[in-house]
């Protein structure tokens, strides 16, 4: 046994593993959508901003807001594909601050025709296409295989609940920051993807590692290179703002949600 990890002798929940987060949050959001400047500040008061090292690099500054609810989040802005932070060190910090419960909220390219401009979806399945590690290999000590989804069935019901206009997409994970070729959204298409975004893998798979639930929200900002996309008419905005007036009720439900099997027995 790790000590540094073990468990305290205490009737304690998995959080006192790490005493320092006791002030913490058990919910992250990764926001990796472009937003106006201040709608982060309607979700909530700025409690704490916090920088996390981990192995894999800093992450942060992460906020910690307080929903009307009182309930509290750490949010941590996730757009710049080209450097953005090690998915490790992300997921890393989650783990390491107390977080059971991840959610991304991606901007992504949309594959299948039906899916306009501003189109909210959640994620029930993935392609990982990225080149990025996919593994902690042994830091944190990877959960028991448990046979598991990639997306903790309990938030995406959670999320699917709290965005009635969302439909189902399969996600497909590339690297940034170059797009897709024609040749390359037909090809994905035709693998059964829905959207490609450079988000959501592999910390889909990071967070199952670690015994972290994980789902992913999406909205569609753009049109794939192989379909005409008609000139923009403030499409995106308003899908983004139709998500982001339902993000405190969603944050709630998913705090809330009923136990799992991501955390293993
Ligand atoms: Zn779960």
């Amino acid at each position: 046994m790790n000590s540094s990890h073990a468990e305290p002798a205490t009737d304690a929940g998995p959080h006192d593993r790490f005493p320092h987060a006791s002030a913490g949050a058990d919910v992250m959001l990764l926001v990796a959508v472009l937003l106006p400047p201040a709608a982060l500040d309607e979700l909530g008061a700025l409690v704490e901003e916090r920088t996390v090292t981990t192995p894999y690099g800093p992450v942060g500054p992460l906020a910690l807001r307080r929903l009307p609810s009182g309930q509290t989040v750490w949010l941590q802005p996730y757009s710049g594909p080209a450097t953005r932070t090690d998915p490790r060190a992300t997921i890393y910090a989650a783990w390491q601050l107390g977080v059971r419960r991840v959610v991304a909220w991606d901007q992504v390219i949309g594959l299948n025709p039906v899916l306009p401009r501003g189109q909210a979806g959640v994620v029930v399945d993935y392609i990982d296409w990225t080149r990025q590690a996919a593994s902690f290999a042994g830091a944190p000590p990877a959960k028991p295989e448990s046979g598991a989804p990639a997306f903790c069935p309990r938030l995406i019901a959670a999320l699917q609940a709290a965005l009635p206009f969302a439909v189902d997409v399969v996600y497909l994970g590339v690297d940034g920051p170059r797009r897709e070729t024609p040749a390359e959204a037909r090809l994905y298409r035709l693998w059964g993807a829905d959207v490609i975004g450079q988000n959501v893998t592999p910390e889909a798979a990071l967070c199952q590692e670690a015994g972290l639930c994980f789902a992913a929200l999406v909205t569609v900002g753009d049109a794939a290179a192989d379909r005409q996309a008609r000139p923009p008419q403030g499409e995106l905005r308003g899908g983004l703002a139709a998500v982001l007036a339902e993000l405190p009720a969603l944050l709630e439900a998913v705090a809330q949600a009923e136990a799992c099997a991501c955390a293993g027995a």
